[in-house]
């Protein structure tokens, strides 16, 4: 797309298309829906125009795919989004400069129904429950910032934003298990791993709260870029700073650092939590494992966590390995190649 093009050439352009297309202006504001558009979201493009996209609940599943970085020709990777009127549509994001980011949909081909097929269709389906948790989660915190709110109220605010945490992390989980189930290709792209914790560490900040626990992240001079799937690599570190906060005690604290010698690159997440047995050791990464004990009794999780963690890691030609003590923490390791062989 030239710099050249103008919003009514772009508009004759997307009517003679039979993808449907939308437009948001840099604002984020909807400048453009044609005619293929309208008939796929069941509205009328004089309704949305000019509205902003997030307050169009019915936009919702494109936001995702929308706020994806684009690679250097300026689109996204092709993905599957479940509408909520029930269909599947595959959906690629294309900057257009000066004017905004376009989200052009066709209807996704028939899924057969092998194995690995469904799981990605799960995938999908589940992919939704993300932005209506997101919105309760984001109506909590409204809640939670009124003055003069009776301690009980707040009390019981925070007990609702962690159980939704909870839920957003187990949809988070069905995702990746369903993404590794169906053996889905990894997108390569150059990624920073100090930049990826940083960001996981963001997100889990109501979680730290919440536990009582301090969270340092030592950000290495210049990063540590890596080739990996930027997506599927915060999964595993989510999970892994998440665990950190989970089993360390009130008062814990979590380190979170990169380190690299040219060839691999680590990144190492540390706790003085909880710690764990010699005997449950050799079976933490396997599917739905947990261990039981006292301490862990009353921990909610799936047992999906380390095993989704091991399978990324190793989908990236790496290895994850931990160091425990009971009752003085535990520090997870992975390690995978600077460079990708293709
Ligand atoms: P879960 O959802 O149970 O946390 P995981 O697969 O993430 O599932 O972890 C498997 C088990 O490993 C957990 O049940 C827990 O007992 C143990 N574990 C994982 N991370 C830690 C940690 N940082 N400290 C202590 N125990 C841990």
């Amino acid at each position: 797309m030239s710099d050249g093009i103008t919003p009514s050439s772009l508009t004759l352009m997307c009517h003679a298309v039979s993808d449907a297309v939308i437009v948001l202006d840099e604002a984020g504001r909807v400048a453009l829906m044609n005619p293929a558009a309208e008939e796929v979201f069941g509205m009328r493009a004089g309704d949305v125009v000019g509205r902003t996209g997030t307050d169009i609940p019915a936009l919702a599943p494109l936001y995702e795919v929308l706020a994806r970085p684009a690679s250097d020709d300026g689109a996204s990777p092709v993905q599957r989004v479940w509408l909520p009127s029930g269909y599947v549509y595959q959906v690629r994001a294309l900057d257009m400069p000066g004017l905004g980011r376009a989200a052009f949909l066709k209807p996704a081909p028939a899924v057969d129904s092998s194995r690995g097929q469904l799981a990605l269709q799960m995938g999908t389906i589940i992919h939704t429950l993300k932005t209506p948790i997101a919105s309760a989660k984001m109506a909590l915190d409204l809640v939670l910032a009124l003055e003069g709110q009776p301690d009980k109220q707040a009390d019981f605010t925070r007990r609702a934003q962690h159980s939704l945490d909870h839920m957003l992390s187990i949809v988070h989980e069905v995702i990746d298990m369903t993404w590794l189930e169906a053996g889905a290709a990894l997108e390569w792209a150059q990624t920073d791993l100090d930049e990826l914790a940083v960001h996981v560490v963001e997100q889990l900040e109501s979680d730290r709260a919440w536990r009582g626990v301090t969270v340092d992240v030592a950000r290495a001079p210049g990063g540590c870029v890596v080739w990996g799937d930027e997506r599927r690599l915060m999964g595993a570190i989510t999970n892994l700073v998440s665990n950190a906060i989970k089993y360390s005690r009130p008062g814990g604290t979590v380190r979170v650092h990169t380190a690299s010698d040219g060839r691999t690159a680590s990144l190492i997440v540390a706790d003085d939590g909880i710690g764990i047995p010699p005997e449950h050791i050799e079976r933490i990464f396997e599917w739905f494992y947990r261990v039981t004990a006292p301490e862990t009794r009353r921990i909610e999780g799936s047992g999906l966590g380390l095993a989704i963690v091991k399978a990324i890691i190793e989908r990236h030609g790496g290895e994850v390995t931990v160091e425990s003590e009971p009752g003085r923490g535990s520090t997870f390791r992975f390690t995978i190649p600077v460079e990708h062989e293709a």
